[in-house]
This record gives C-alpha cells, sequence and structure tokens, in this order.
C-alpha cells in the first residue's frame, strides 16, 4: 500500500491498483503515473480554444491528452477520457508516446503555426510527471507550454512544473465550498492555493463554466471576481477570466443551457472589478 499526495485525496494506493483518478497506481511500494506518455487524443488547436485569449494569440498549439481525472464534474465534456466506463478501457487502448515523440511532433507542425505542446483534455495534474519531462525538453527546444487544468494538486506538485510551463488555464468552477465539495467532488481551498501560486510563476487565464442553479447567481459572481482581481502575474497585469456557457451532457441534463443573457450580466458584473472578462460559448 502506497499514499499518493498529488491531490487532497491522498489516495492508499494497494500494489498494482490504481487510485480515484485512474491514472496513478503503486508499484514497488511507490506510486506512479500509470498514464505516462499514455495519449488518447493529439490535435493541432488554436490557442484560444484552450481558453487562452491572451498568450500568443492567433497561434496554434499541439494539444495532447492522456486519461483520468481527480474530480467528477456530472456535466463533464471529455468523459469518454475522464471518468466514465469508457474512459477505463483507455488504459489499454491509449497510444504510447515518449517525451522525445512529442516534442518531435511537435517541432515537425512548427510549420502550420505551431508554437508548443499543450497538456489538455483529461486531467494533467494527475499524471503530471509526463507533464514535467516533456515540458521540460519542449522549453529546451524552444517551444511554449500550457497547461489546461483544474488546479486541483498540492503545491508540491506546482514546484515541479513551474519551471517548465509558459502559461496555463485553470478552472475556477465556483466560488463556494458547498459547490466544489458537493457537485464537483473537489476542494475549493486546494484550488485557491494553487491558482494563488501558479500566478506567480507564468501566464495564468482563468475559466468559470456556469451551471444554472449551481454557481450562477451575481454575488457569486461578484465574491469571485473580487478575489481574482487581486491576483497579479509576474509582469503586473491582471489576471484574464473567461465565463462560458454551459450545455446539458453526460450526467447533468436535467436543466437546459445557460440562458445567453444570464452569461453577459454575469461578464458584465466580474467587469466592475476585472480588466480582461471574455465570454465562452455563446
Ligand atoms: S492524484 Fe489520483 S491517486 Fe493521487 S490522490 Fe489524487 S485521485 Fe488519488
Amino acid at each position: 500500500m502506497a499514499e499518493c499526495k498529488v491531490c487532497f485525496r491522498h489516495c492508499k494506493i494497494e500494489e498494482g491498483a490504481l487510485g480515484f483518478c485512474g491514472g496513478r497506481t503503486a508499484k514497488d511500494g511507490r506510486v506512479s503515473a500509470f498514464n505516462y506518455g499514455r495519449v488518447t487524443g493529439l490535435a493541432l488547436d488554436p490557442i484560444e480554444k484552450k481558453p487562452l485569449a491572451r498568450f500568443f494569440p492567433g497561434s496554434m498549439i499541439l494539444s495532447a491528452g492522456s486519461f483520468g481525472c481527480n474530480l467528477r464534474c456530472p456535466f463533464c465534456q471529455n468523459y469518454g477520457i475522464s471518468w466514465s466506463e469508457e474512459a477505463k478501457r483507455c488504459a489499454e487502448t491509449a497510444e504510447t508516446v515518449s517525451p522525445e515523440g512529442l516534442v518531435s511532433l511537435a517541432l515537425q507542425t512548427r510549420s502550420r503555426g505551431n508554437i508548443g505542446i499543450a497538456f489538455t483534455y483529461n486531467e494533467p495534474l494527475i499524471g503530471y510527471e509526463f507533464v514535467r519531462d516533456t515540458a521540460a525538453l519542449a522549453k529546451e527546444r524552444g517551444l511554449k507550454t500550457v497547461m489546461v487544468t483544474n488546479g486541483t494538486a498540492e503545491l508540491s506538485v506546482l514546484e515541479e512544473l513551474k519551471p517548465h510551463i509558459d502559461a496555463m488555464n485553470i478552472d475556477l468552477k465556483g466560488f463556494t465550498d458547498d459547490y466544489y465539495r458537493k457537485t464537483l467532488g473537489g476542494d475549493r481551498r486546494q484550488v485557491i492555493e494553487f491558482i494563488s501560486e501558479a500566478v506567480r510563476s507564468c501566464h495564468v487565464e482563468l475559466t468559470t463554466l456556469i451551471i444554472p442553479g449551481e454557481n450562477d447567481s451575481e454575488e457569486e459572481m461578484r465574491d469571485l471576481s473580487d478575489w481574482v482581481s487581486k491576483l497579479k502575474e509576474p509582469d503586473g497585469e491582471s489576471v484574464p477570466l473567461h465565463i462560458s456557457r454551459f450545455f446539458p451532457r453526460f450526467h447533468m441534463t436535467d436543466r437546459g443551457a445557460t440562458d445567453v443573457g444570464k452569461v453577459f450580466r454575469l461578464a458584465e458584473i466580474a467587469g466592475e472589478k476585472l480588466e480582461f472578462v471574455y465570454t465562452g460559448n455563446c
């Protein structure tokens, strides 16, 4: 039995078994990334799709994902690789790629406007060793590195990644402990700490998906944007916030899509405190 210290769950994993996220295992009494180098998705995406609005706008980025996730958002858009029954099968079907192999692919797509590698689609922090090794190599070769994450990991994990990551989009899914704990199976405190530390080392943009009846009150957006307004990037710039519209999917089909007017109203409220607010999926 070994204890994983990557996220707040601190899973105790039996030899050869998997942790809660499905991406980590125990071998010879030590926890390691079961999903190391196991790729389930690879695409050359516009950087705005991550979403990053203020990091090399107009460029493309080679985006790679693996499998597993440490949250349980019922509306997950990537449930096929994150936490469904289907996701478990990825452990058998995912292709394996080395850090050198992924960097080489990224260099080959430079002529198509690619600036680097984005670790995305599933939660990259649960396989942070692959992110660290690949991003370090990518930076040596002059590529940019991006991580799209739920920010649910201990600061010791962030410390290992910091020197190698140029930009992150981090979900700030809501601003109440209850929503994080009961609806998402997460820990807001850990995300808040992660974001507070990440903004000190690289470019960070945040994303909030607005779910009707869950995190869509004006009061919550005031609290959230007030907190974000106090964060500053290393160059002194304020942190951008993306406010996105929800569509029913996966286990959350009991309500309709977020009203577009509501998204714009919440963006207006956030704009009272923040310099850069973007709406998504509207
Ligand atoms: S990263 Fe995965 S295995 Fe580790 S504590 Fe979190 S859920 Fe458990």
